[in-house]
């Protein structure tokens, strides 16, 4: 018999085997132990090699991994700690010191922070194109144009792209497309269907759906650009929990009635928001007053809960947020997707394309809450907005 210290670690326990629960199971673990000697190795591809290290995957997270790239329709999915994350190991895998990359102008903030901060400092120049441009953004290409990012809609402003035309010219000139697919969940947009070649999703907003996990992913069209993606990860070293994986994969399990419910309770907000006297403009794709309607309705087969609203000219930035500090059931905060509704003003300035909505533009998440109330929340804070 070994003693207690030791049988406090290997221990002669035996529980029976073949429990089959329908949750997928939580399998924490950093050291993953080989049969051999001969067999040991760290080859970070755990669907060819098998499971060699927790940073690289355990069965947990390669499930979450799976789904989501079943989802998207692609190639393979890798996870990251984060949907910035995602994003910034997109752009250290697939540039180089020297490469060029273009972003819309409409682009999620950190992704521009990226650009400024980190990106530029490795000798990787960065240009904002107009994200109407379609197939003219040509006129943005330049011999060392390696990377265009697509993001419809655009955050906050929700502009649709013209995804096939970026994709038809980007393709002729050897330039790859990456999407920033957050909005529509992986769901309501096929980006491979599409012809782009790398899709990234922040897991934290729809599949995660309640607010308390953070996560990323990034899937790729097929093997060679899955190689670049998954060698390059593993460098980096960023590791993610299969704690929160359980908890998405959870999230998925709910993710259609989720997204159906938001989506009509969203829609119903958005057509009476148009009728308000207060409001100038909604920013709502899947409405046919919103400037992008048309090729959102070509491109996309549904809509997400998130939209903005523009308040009539002349309304005081304190009048706009007495309003928004007015609300009780909206809550203020800048991540969406969650089953809470959430709300954010933001200032546009006076420069820059955006700058016509100046300090007018009011964004919502909506929740699962009651629509009516959600309504009546809104005409109550719109009493602020009265001079
Ligand atoms: C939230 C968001 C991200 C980043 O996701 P995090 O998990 O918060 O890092 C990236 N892109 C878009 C469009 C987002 O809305």
């Amino acid at each position: 018999m070994k003693d207690w210290q030791t049988r406090l670690l290997h221990s002669d326990t035996r529980v029976p085997e073949n429990y089959e629960s329908l949750a997928v199971p939580t399998y924490r673990g950093s050291t993953t132990v080989f049969p051999s000697a001969g067999v040991a190795n760290d080859a970070w591809d755990q669907w060819s090699a098998g499971y060699t290290y927790g940073l690289y995957g355990t069965p947990t997270t390669l499930e979450l991994a799976g789904r989501i790239c079943e989802l998207e329709s692609g190639f393979r999915t890798i996870l990251t700690s984060g949907g910035q994350l995602a994003l910034t190991l997109v752009n250290l895998a697939f540039l180089r010191s020297g490469d060029h990359l273009l972003l819309p102008d409409t682009v999620y903030t950190p992704h521009r922070v990226l650009t400024s901060r980190v990106l530029g400092r490795l000798g990787i120049r960065t240009s904002f194109y107009d994200a109407q441009a379609g197939s003219h953004i040509t006129k943005w290409f330049e011999p060392e144009t390696r990377l265009v990012w697509v993001e419809s809609p655009g955050s906050i402003t929700m502009e649709i792209q013209d995804v096939p035309a970026i994709v038809e010219v980007a393709r002729s000139h050897g330039i790859l497309v990456a999407m920033d697919n957050t909005w529509a969940a992986g769901i309501y947009f096929k980006p491979f269907a599409h012809g782009v070649d790398i899709s990234v999703q922040a897991l934290t907003k729809y599949v995660g759906g309640h607010s308390d996990l953070l996560m990323g992913a990034v899937t790729v069209r097929e093997q060679k650009l899955y190689e670049t993606l998954g060698s390059t990860s593993q460098a980096l070293g960023g590791g993610i929990s299969p704690d929160d994986c359980s908890l998405a994969l959870r999230g998925l399990q709910t993710l259609a009635v989720r997204l159906s419910a938001i989506e009509t309770s969203a829609l119903t907000i958005a057509k009476w928001l148009t009728a308000r006297p207060e409001v100038e403009q909604v920013l709502h794709p899947a409405l046919a007053s919103c400037p992008s309607h048309e090729m959102w309705k070509r491109d996309f087969t549904g809509s997400s809960g998130v939209f903005s609203f523009v308040l009539r000219d002349g309304v005081s930035k304190e009048r706009v947020h007495s309003a928004v500090d007015a609300l009780q059931l909206f809550r203020i905060g800048y991540s969406w997707a969650g089953t809470t509704s959430v709300v954010m003003t933001y200032d546009f300035g006076s420069v820059g394309p955006r700058a016509r909505y100046g300090h007018r533009l009011i964004r919502l998440s909506v929740g699962l809450e009651s629509t009516n109330d959600l309504i009546n929340d809104l005409e109550k804070a719109f009493i602020q907005l009265r001079s």
